[in-house]
C-alpha cells in the first residue's frame, strides 16, 4: 500500500431510487459507526457518483458526512442546447466536488473519443471539479498485445488540457461487471504503466502524487490483495457499491 490516501469511489451507473438512494445512506451512515464522520482523517476518501437525479437526495441524505459526490459525466459546454446533457456549473451547484470522464461505458455506448473525453477534463478544471479519469482495454485488446499502447494513448489525450487535479481509474472493460478481477499482479503491471507515462507526461513529483485507482469486479473478497499492490491506490466500485455493508468493506480493507 502506497503514503497517498486512498480513494473509493462508488459509480451508481444508472441504478437505485430516490428512497432507495435514502436508505442506502442511512444503512451507510449507521454501518460506519453512526454516523460517516469515523471516515474522516486517515481512512480512505470516499465520493459517491451516483446518476444525477439523485444528487439533490444524496446531497441532502449525506450532510454533515464526509462522502463527497460526484457526476458520472458532463458535457463540455456550461450551458446551450445540449438535451440529455448536464454541465459542469450544474453538477457544482448540486453538490458535487468529481467528475467520472471517460468511463467504458460512455466510451461504448456513447461513442466518446479520446479527444472528446479531454474536453469533458478541461471543462471540469473550467468548474471546480476534479476529473475522475477512467482508462482500460478491452478484451480484444489485451489479447492482442495493445493493453499498454491503449492505456497510454488514452492517458495522453486525457491529460492534453495539463488538468492541475485529477486522479485515474485504470477499469479493464472485460473486468467492469463480469466478475472477471484483474489479478493483483496484471493490475499492478497497468498501474505501473500509467504512473510511468505520468511521470513522462507531468513530471516525476505529479506521477508520484497521483491517486491510480482499480475499477472492474472489485469486492470485500478481493479488495485487500489488490489494495496492497504499490501502485493502486483505491478502488472504482460499480455493482459492490449499491451494498452498504459490501461498500464498506472495500473503503475499510484500505484503511490504516
Ligand atoms: C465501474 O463501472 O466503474 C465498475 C468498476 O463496475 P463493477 O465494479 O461492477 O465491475
Amino acid at each position: 500500500m502506497s503514503a497517498r490516501r486512498p480513494l473509493v469511489g462508488g459509480n451508481w451507473k444508472m441504478h437505485l431510487t430516490s428512497a432507495e438512494a435514502r436508505d442506502w445512506a442511512a444503512r451507510f451512515g449507521r454501518q460506519a459507526g453512526g454516523q460517516t464522520g469515523r471516515l474522516a482523517g486517515r481512512q480512505a476518501e470516499v465520493v459517491l457518483f451516483p446518476s444525477f437525479p439523485l444528487l439533490p437526495v444524496l446531497a441532502r441524505a449525506l450532510t454533515g458526512s464526509p462522502v463527497a459526490l460526484g457526476g458520472q459525466d458532463l458535457h463540455p459546454a456550461a450551458s446551450g442546447a445540449h438535451t440529455g446533457d448536464v454541465s459542469g456549473p450544474q453538477l457544482a451547484d448540486a453538490g458535487c466536488s468529481w467528475v467520472l470522464c471517460g468511463h467504458s461505458e460512455r466510451r461504448q455506448d456513447h461513442g466518446e473519443t479520446d479527444a472528446e473525453v479531454a474536453a469533458k477534463v478541461a471543462a471540469a478544471g473550467r468548474h471546480g471539479l476534479v476529473p475522475l479519469v477512467c482508462l482500460g482495454e478491452t478484451a480484444g485488446e489485451r489479447r492482442g498485445g495493445e493493453t499498454f499502447a491503449v492505456l497510454t494513448r488514452q492517458l495522453r489525450a486525457a491529460l492534453e488540457p495539463r488538468p492541475e487535479r485529477f486522479a485515474l481509474a485504470y477499469e479493464p472493460v472485460w473486468a467492469i461487471g463480469t466478475g472477471d478481477t484483474a489479478t493483483p499482479e496484471t493490475a499492478q503491471e497497468a498501474h505501473a504503466v500509467l504512473r510511468r507515462t505520468l511521470s513522462e507526461i507531468l513530471g516525476a513529483a505529479v506521477a508520484a502524487r497521483c491517486r491510480i485507482l482499480y475499477g472492474g469486479s472489485a469486492n470485500p473478497d478481493n479488495a485487500a490483495a489488490l489494495i496492497a499492490q504499490p501502485d493502486l491506490d483505491g478502488f472504482l466500485v460499480g455493482g459492490a457499491s449499491l451494498d452498504p455493508d459490501r461498500f464498506l468493506a472495500i473503503i475499510r480493507a484500505c484503511g490504516p
